[in-house]
């Protein structure tokens, strides 16, 4: 870094070693160097170290194809707050008739299916049980497009409202079809004719006008109109899209929620999109890996396996995926591990590129706005034993749902330069165990307003972080 500092000192560019670039200065670099720049895109990034490890996802893809199976369609509930999404996928859930005959009890792990009579024929349709459209942002910023179909909530005795309108682009953005459900036709004020009307204006033409739009008036507290809007999304699925996957390989797919729990450790909500899932197998999710250990449904049962558009509960994974991080089935835990720690060293880079002077001030402000619910760590310890068994003491904190802990990088031997960065970036506290900083590091982090805590009993350490953790609930003004 330091002759590259220098060259560009001499290009008339005053750089610093972690600096950002733009592409004009990297290639002028590059020409006086003697190397042709090309500038790559994470995905691209991401498909090569794949590569390296012998998972080719075009290759895959292509043989796919000749092995596809319908599939069912993964639907997300979207709308303005208070127009009834939580109780609609409450209803709709009631009707499955596998649950009651089962006597499941009904877990929410961010996602479900149901089954639903079609013309004689069951079919099964996935609900991401995540309401609001957030998941569906996030997951779209990240790549992943887990839907297939939106319903669209609109609440009769109200109208089309701000994020009405927000999720109409949001579901159009991602090219995908809209079903409108027109809720709360119980009540007296519903004006369902109005609200297709409304609609009209942005796009959304009800097939009753000649339009291609399926509207359906429902009451989600009354549990009424559930299988026509049941039936809606599946014939918008059949006239509009092509929905199939191979069953009959290793399993690809999208983490949709992930949190820590006391006992089980990591639990993710995982989507199946390809393939088969199952209890043993090595996966990588994101950065984060593991085997799976057990699955569950939304019903609380445990489950073998998981086929296409199937979500499932994991345990097993050694830290927590973010939601839309994609997984992906690795052929041993060796090679999951690897990719995952290599995703990690490529995302910790990005982050020091990307690095723009995040302060720890940032961070409180934030914290006591309630924007902040993760607690980074950096572990730092003299074996990895001793760094293992933290990480994993740490990971099984359990504060409440609203609180996370994020084990964002962790290594033996002493606390370095690198580690102070890595702090920096992430507003990450540094645990060191039975270590010292090396030398200048203290001096670092001291100016960068990095907190390095020194332990030699492992008790002290989750003590302490507990506390904070709970600190970060109820933040002391
Ligand atoms: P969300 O914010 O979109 O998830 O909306 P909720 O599902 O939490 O519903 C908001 C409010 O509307 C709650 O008080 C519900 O009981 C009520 N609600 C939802 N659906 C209906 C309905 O079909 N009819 C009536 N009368 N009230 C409903």
């Amino acid at each position: 870094p330091a002759a590259l500092v220098t060259v560009l000192f001499h290009l008339g560019e005053m750089a610093t070693a972690t600096q950002s670039l733009d592409q004009g200065t990297f290639e002028a670099l590059g020409a006086e160097l003697g190397y042709q720049i090309s500038v790559v895109s994470p995905e691209d990034e991401d498909r090569e170290l794949l590569e390296s490890f012998d998972i080719d996802l075009d290759a895959e893809e292509r043989s796919d194809a000749d092995s596809l199976m319908p599939r069912p369609p993964v639907v997300t509930v979207m709308g303005h707050v208070d127009h009834g999404k939580t109780k609609l996928l409450d209803a709709i859930r009631s009707t499955d008739v596998v649950e009651s005959e089962h006597g499941g009890i009904t877990q929410h792990i961010g996602a479900y299916q149901v089954k639903v009579d079609h013309d004689g024929t069951p079919r099964a349709v996935t609900f991401i049980d995540t309401p609001g459209h957030e998941a569906f942002t996030a997951m779209r910023a990240r790549g992943t497009k887990v839907t297939d179909i939106a319903i669209l909530v609109v609440a009769a005795d109200d109208g089309v409202m701000p994020q009405t309108v927000e999720a109409i682009n949001h579901a159009q953005a991602a090219d995908v079809p809209i079903v409108v459900a027109v809720n709360k036709v119980d009540k007296e004020e519903a004006n369902p004719d109005k609200i297709r009307g409304q609609l009209t204006e942005y796009g959304l033409v009800p097939e009753e006008y000649g339009g291609d739009v399926m509207f359906v008036d429902v009451s989600a507290k009354n549990r009424q109109g559930m299988p026509e809007l049941l039936e809606a999304v599946l014939l918008t699925a059949d006239a509009a899209l092509d929905l199939s996957a191979n069953p009959n390989t290793e399993a690809r797919g999208v983490a949709i929620e992930a949190n820590l729990d006391r006992g089980r450790g990591a639990v993710a909500t995982m989507l199946v999109e390809r393939g088969t899932l199952h209890v043993g197998d090595a996966v990588v999710v994101g950065s984060a890996h593991g085997r799976v250990r057990a699955m569950f449904d939304e019903n609380g049962r445990n489950v073998e396996e998981a086929t296409p558009s199937r979500p499932v509960q994991v345990l097993g994974l050694t830290s927590v995926p973010r939601a839309g991080d994609s997984f992906l089935v690795a052929s041993d835990d060796r090679t999951a591990r690897q990719i995952a720690d290599k995703r990690a060293a490529a995302e910790r880079q990005a982050q020091l590129a990307a690095r723009r002077g995040t302060t720890l001030e940032d961070f409180n402000r934030m914290l006591e706005e309630g924007k902040v619910d993760t607690l980074n760590l950096i572990i730092k310890g003299d074996v990895s034993g001793a760094v293992e068994a933290l990480e994993d003491s740490l990971l099984k904190i359990d504060v409440g749902e609203d609180v996370q802990l994020r084990v964002i990088h962790r290594g033996v031997g002493a606390v370095t330069q690198n580690d102070v960065n890595l702090a920096t970036v992430d507003n990450a506290v540094i645990i060191a165990f039975n270590v010292r900083p090396a030398e200048r590091v203290q001096e670092l982090a001291n100016s960068e307003g990095v907190e390095i805590k020194y332990y030699t009993v492992i008790y002290r350490a989750l003590e302490d972080i507990e506390q904070a953790m709970k600190g970060m609930l109820k933040p002391i003004y």
